[in-house]
């Protein structure tokens, strides 16, 4: 259940029983040359959507800007500092925890984003040490890798990468761009970089894939290993809180 398609009245009944709540976050930023802008952020909404409606929960609406400095040499690309996502992140949470929520299930889809959350986790953390955080970024699953390997091995790259194009080619059929086949570069030479300095190092946007072999039929393979796993690490999360919090 989408928090934004509920009202008052039905958040204050759910927080009678449950006290969790799932964040999608992502990016907006390119990737690659037929790779949907949204992509990060796309995904993760849909994946916090299908694990909220399996274990009916609600979902918090999307954070879909992220730590994307180092595309912004791209049109369609804009950024938070890691600063303002801290600070973003930190204040959504405390918010929605003035409501009752005390449980937090960040589902993420960029992985731009990650040192900032468990920077923004710690700083509330130390405040709030009643709240519980937990971030899974679904691309990092192993269940998720295993089958990204068996379907492009190295091919699958480190940005607009074929097991995230083909999720998005699965969610939205009609986004399918045909691309030339071929494996773009990954210089493997320092990290971070910024803009330009990425423009040049990899020139169309992509870091070591060829989503040429990117197909919607394996993106609703992957789809579903990663819903069905970021579903068992919630169910571990609420199982791990202790006897009152047992079932959300
Ligand atoms: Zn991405």
């Amino acid at each position: 259940m989408e928090i934004a398609k509920t009202n008052w009245p039905w958040v204050e009944s759910y927080l009678r029983t449950k006290a969790i709540l799932l964040v999608p976050i992502g990016s907006t930023e390119q990737h690659g040359p037929n790779g949907l802008i949204g992509t990060d952020h796309l995904v993760a909404e849909s994946l916090a959507r299908a694990v909220g409606e399996d274990l009916s929960l609600l979902v918090a609406p999307t954070l879909a800007f992220g730590m994307s400095n180092h595309h912004l040499a791209f049109p369609g690309s804009a950024s938070l500092s890691p600063e303002t996502m801290i600070r973003v992140v930190r204040e959504v949470v405390t918010s929605f925890s003035r409501n009752g929520f005390r449980r937090f299930f960040f589902i993420n889809g960029h992985g731009g984003n990650v040192s900032s959350l468990q920077a923004a986790f710690a700083d509330i953390l130390a405040d709030r040490p009643d709240l519980r955080l937990q971030l899974a970024s679904w691309w990092l699953l192993p269940e998720v890798q295993e089958k990204e390997k068996e379907y492009f091995g190295k091919e699958n790259g480190f940005h607009a990468t074929c097991g995230e194009v083909s999720v998005t080619w699965h969610l939205y059929p009609g986004a399918e761009t045909p691309i030339a086949p071929g494996v773009a570069p990954d210089p493997e030479t320092e990290w971070p970089v910024g803009p330009e300095r990425y423009r040049f190092l990899y020139p169309d946007g992509r870091m070591g894939s060829n989503p040429a072999l990117a197909t919607g039929e394996k993106g609703k393979v992957l789809f579903e290993i990663a819903r069905k796993a970021i579903g068992d690490r919630v169910r571990k999360f609420l199982q791990l809180d202790g006897a009152t919090m047992t079932g959300g």
